[in-house]
C-alpha cells in the first residue's frame, strides 16, 4: 500500500484503511488540513533517513519571563571560526515560536542515562499546557538566563540566532555560539538508541479497532489522540491502579473513590477526552486521593503494557473491558442507580492489573468480569426504564424542520432529558444523532414535542454531517472526533467529554446543568429556513426504534408462534459499534442478504449501516428490530434467555446468531459478558482486537467457537446450513 504524508506537518498516515478509501472529509489529525494536502510517499525515504545517525538535544529558551524547551535531533556544526551551528525545529513546537522572538537558546547534549520522564515532558507534552520546568528540576541557568540540564547532559551550548530559513514544516536556524560548557564525559544518547529503546517509548495505544497497522498507535492516534494526551491517560491509569490497590488494602470502597475510578476509566475510552490538561488534572486528583488514603507510590508503566505478551494481552483485555463497563456505571449513577457488587469489582479489577496471575487465572477473571458487566448493564437498563419508561416502537423522521434546533449526540439520556426540559416552550427543536436515536422510544422523553427526529448517521460520519449545520451540537458522552474549523465553535461538551478550546457545560454542586448558552446559540443560528429532508446511509427517510426488551417480551407469544409455524426461521443479532473501516460494509450486505423468513435484531451504532433499509415485515413486526443502544445488549440477552426458556433449550440451541461489529471498549465488555454466559458461535469483525495475542484469540476461538467475519454470503451460508 502506498503511504501518504501530510505535506504541511509531515504526519504519515498509518491507518489500517487504505488512504483512498478514507472519507472525503478526512483531515490530518495533527494539523487538520484536508485529504488533498497528503502526498504519496513515492519511495520509502523514512527508512533511508533513519540510517543517518543523530544525537539528541534539549533545546531551551526564555521569552517574556517564560521558560520552555523541547527535544530535537537535528543539530550540526557549520564552522568553528566563528563558532556557528545550525539546528532544525518543528514549527508546531512552542519552543520554535519563542526562539523566533527571543533569538536566544541553549542546547544541552543528552547522555544515555536521560530518563523517560525527560522525553515525556519535553517531547510528548506542549509548553502550551504545562510548565515543564516545574516538573523537571535538574536544571541551571546559564549567563543568558536560559535553563540548561545540570544532569543527563554532557555539554551545553549557548547562542544567539543569526537567521532562520523557512523549511516547510520546520525552521532551520543558524546560531552564533556565545558560550559553551563541558558538563561531564558521559556518552551521548543517539537517536537510534532512543527510537529502539523501550524505556523511551512515548505513546502506545491499541485499545480500539482502528489502531494503526492493526497493531498499535505509536506516533499519534488514528483517532486524532496526541502523544501527550495518550501519555497522561497512561499516567491516569497507573494512578487509578494505585488508588484501587490502596482502597483494597484499606478495605475502603466508598462511593466517592469508586466514582473517581469510574470516571477516570470512562475518560480513557476512545473518542472521549482529547484534552491533555483535564486528563492531567484528573490524574492529579486520583493521586491526591490515594495519598490521603495512605497509599504508596503509583505503579510504573511497565506493569501494564510490558512483559509476557499473553499476560499483557489478558491484562489489556481486562483494562479495556473495565473502561467499557465504566461508561455504563457512569450513566446508571447519573440516574441514581449503583450496585455494590459492580462498585467493588471496579476496585478488584483495577487492583488486579498490578497482580501476577497465570493465564488460566486471567481467563477466569475475565469471565468473572463478564458476569459483573451483565449486572452493570442490568443496572443501567433499570435506570433508563425506571426514569423514562419502557421503550415503545417509534418511527423517527429524518426531516429537520425549519427554525432553531440543537443536535444531541452520545448516550446520556439524562442530559437529553434536562435539555428537553430546558427547551420546553422555547421554540428550539431537538434532534438526536448517533447512539441517541433510541431516546425516541422512551415515553418520558418522547412526550416533549420538540424532540422532533434524528439527524445523521453513526459517529464516524460527524465531520461531514456537522460542517454545514446551522445549529450547535451537544456531545453527552463519547464519540467526539477532532472537530473541523467549520463547526468547532458550535461544539458543546459536558461530563467526561472534552476537546481543547471548545465550550464545556459544567455540572454544579447540585448536579444541575445550565444549557442556556447552548439554547441561545441555537436561537442565534436560526436553523434551516425551510424544512429539510435528510436520509440515512441507504437513502431511507425514517428509522424505526423502540423494540426494547419489554416490547419484544410482551410479544413473546406471537414470536414463539411464528417460530413454531416456520414464519420465522432464524434470528440474527447484527449490531455493535461502527467505524470507518471499509470492511464494515459487510454488515449492510449481510442484512440485505438475510432471508425474508428471518428477523434482524440490532443495537448500538452499527445499525446505521442498514437501519433505514426497508427489508419487509413478518406479521406485525418489521424485520429489523432496533433494541437500542450498545448497553441494551442486556435486553437482547434477556430476550434470548426467555426464548430459550420458552423452547426448553439452551441459548446456543436457539435459531439465533450474533453478528457483532466492534470498535471501542464498550464492545469489549459486552463481548466478555456474552462469553461469560457461554454464548457460542458469535461472528465478530471487522478484525480481531489488536490486544488479543495469538494464544488468547485461539483460546477464545477454541472454547467459544468465535468466528471472525469472512464474507456475508459465506458466513450466511454457514450459519443457515443447519
Ligand atoms: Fe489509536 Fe484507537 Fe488508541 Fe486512538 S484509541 S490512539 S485510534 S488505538
Amino acid at each position: 500500500m502506498k503511504r501518504r504524508v501530510c505535506i504541511i506537518c509531515g504526519y504519515v498516515y498509518d491507518g489500517a484503511l487504505p488512504f483512498d478509501e478514507l472519507p472525503d472529509d478526512y483531515a490530518c489529525p495533527i494539523c487538520g488540513v484536508s485529504k488533498n494536502k497528503f502526498a504519496v510517499v513515492t519511495h520509502d525515504f523514512k527508512e533511508a533517513f533513519l540510517k543517518i545517525e543523530y544525537g539528541l538535544y534539549l533545546l531551551t529558551t526564555r521569552d517574556g519571563g517564560r521558560d520552555n524547551g523541547c527535544v530535537m535531533d537535528a543539530v550540526m556544526q557549520l564552522t568553528d571560526e566563528p563558532p556557528v551551528i545550525a539546528f532544525s525545529v518543528n514549527k508546531v513546537n512552542l519552543t520554535h515560536d519563542m526562539i523566533m522572538k527571543s533569538k536566544e537558546f541553549n542546547i544541552s547534549v543528552l547522555t544515555k542515562d536521560a530518563p523517560k520522564e525527560l522525553f515525556s515532558l519535553f517531547s510528548a507534552k506542549s509548553g502550551k499546557h504545562v510548565d515543564k520546568f516545574k516538573q523537571f528540576t535538574d536544571v541551571k541557568r546559564s549567563s543568558n538566563g536560559i535553563y540548561y540540564l545540570s544532569k543527563y547532559a554532557n555539554a551545553r551550548l549557548s547562542g544567539r540566532v543569526i537567521d532562520a530559513i523557512d523549511a516547510g514544516t520546520h525552521t532551520l536556524f543558524r546560531g552564533q555560539i556565545t558560550e559553551t560548557e563541558v558538563i561531564n564525559n558521559e556518552d551521548n544518547l543517539t537517536y537510534s538508541e532512543y527510537r529502539t529503546g523501550a524505556k523511551y517509548r512515548q505513546m502506545f495505544c491499541y485499545q480500539c479497532q482502528q489502531t494503526a497497522r492493526g497493531t498499535g498507535c505509536t506516533m499519534v492516534g488514528v483517532c486524532g489522540k496526541k502523544p501527550d494526551t495518550a501519555y497522561e491517560q497512561d499516567v491516569l491509569t497507573y494512578e487509578m491502579v494505585a488508588l484501587a490497590k490502596t482502597m483494597q488494602s484499606k478495605n475502603d470502597n466508598n462511593a466517592v473513590l469508586v466514582d473517581t475510578l469510574v470516571d477516570g476509566l470512562f475518560t480513557c475510552i476512545t473518542n472521549v477526552n482529547f484534552d491533555t490538561v483535564t486528563v492531567t488534572m484528573i490524574a492529579e486528583d486520583v493521586k491526591s486521593k490515594r495519598i490521603k488514603l495512605g497509599g504508596g507510590d503509583a505503579i510504573k508503566p511497565e506493569a501494564l503494557f510490558f512483559g509476557d505478551k499473553n499476560i499483557v494481552s489478558l491484562r489489556s483485555t481486562l483494562l479495556f473491558g473495565l473502561r467499557g463497563m465504566a461508561a455504563y456505571a457512569h450513566h446508571a449513577r447519573v440516574l441514581g442507580k449503583r450496585d455494590p457488587e459492580v462498585d467493588a469489582w471496579f476496585v478488584k479489577g483495577m487492583a488486579a492489573l498490578d497482580e501476577n496471575h497465570s493465564v488460566d487465572e486471567w481467563l477466569g477473571l475475565l469471565m468473572e468480569f463478564g458476569g459483573v458487566n451483565l449486572k452493570c448493564m442490568a443496572l443501567l437498563d433499570a435506570a433508563n426504564t425506571g426514569a423514562y419508561g419502557n421503550p415503545v416502537p417509534t418511527q423517527v423522521s429524518l426531516k429537520v424542520e425549519k427554525g432553531p434546533f440543537i443536535v444531541v449526540t452520545g448516550h446520556d439520556l439524562h442530559d437529553l432529558q434536562v435539555l428537553l426540559e430546558q427547551t420546553d416552550g422555547k421554540g428550539v427543536n431537538i434532534y438526536t444523532h448517533g447512539e441517541m436515536l433510541p431516546a425516541h422510544g422512551y415515553p418520558e422523553l418522547k412526550k416533549h414535542p420538540q424532540l422532533k427526529g434524528h439527524y445523521g448517521t453513526a459517529w464516524q460520519n460527524q465531520q461531514n454531517e456537522f460542517k454545514n449545520l446551522p445549529a450547535p451540537i451537544f456531545w453527552t458522552t463519547n464519540c467526539i472526533m477532532p472537530p473541523r474549523a467549520s463547526y468547532d465553535d458550535r461544539i458543546y461538551t459536558t461530563s467526561v467529554v472534552r476537546y481543547p478550546d471548545t465550550k464545556y457545560i459544567e455540572t454544579d454542586a447540585n448536579g444541575h446543568k445550565d444549557f442556556s448558552a447552548l439554547i441561545a446559540h441555537a436561537i442565534k443560528l436560526g436553523g434551516f429556513p425551510e424544512d429539510t429532508q435528510f436520509t440515512g446511509g441507504n437513502g431511507g427517510m425514517v428509522m424505526t426504534t423502540g423494540f426494547g426488551r419489554q416490547t419484544v417480551l410482551d410479544n413473546a407469544g406471537t414470536i414463539i408462534d411464528a417460530v413454531k409455524t416456520g414464519a420465522i426461521k432464524h434470528f440474527f443479532l447484527v449490531g455493535g459499534c461502527d467505524g470507518a473501516a471499509p470492511g464494515r460494509s459487510y454488515y449492510t450486505d449481510f442484512v440485505k442478504q438475510t432471508p425474508m423468513d428471518t428477523v434482524v435484531l440490532t443495537l448500538a451504532c452499527g445499525k446505521f449501516r442498514f437501519n433505514d433499509l426497508d427489508i419487509g415485515a413478518i406479521g406485525p413486526f418489521p424485520r429489523i428490530l432496533d433494541m437500542g443502544q450498545c448497553n441494551d445488549a442486556y435486553g437482547a440477552v434477556q430476550v434470548a434467555v426467555a426464548l430459550a426458556g420458552a423452547f426448553g433449550c439452551d441459548v446456543n440451541d436457539l435459531p439465533l446468531t450474533l453478528v457483532i461489529s466492534w470498535y471501542e471498549q464498550k464492545a469489549v465488555c459486552i463481548l466478555l459478558t456474552l462469553l461469560s454466559l457461554g454464548i457460542k458461535n458469535i461472528y465478530i469483525g471487522p478484525t480481531a482486537p489488536a490486544f488479543f495475542s495469538e494464544m488468547v484469540l485461539n483460546a477464545i476461538v477454541d472454547k467459544f467457537n468465535l468466528h471472525l467475519i469472512s464474507s456475508p454470503d459465506k458466513d450466511m451460508a454457514e450459519i443457515l446450513k443447519n
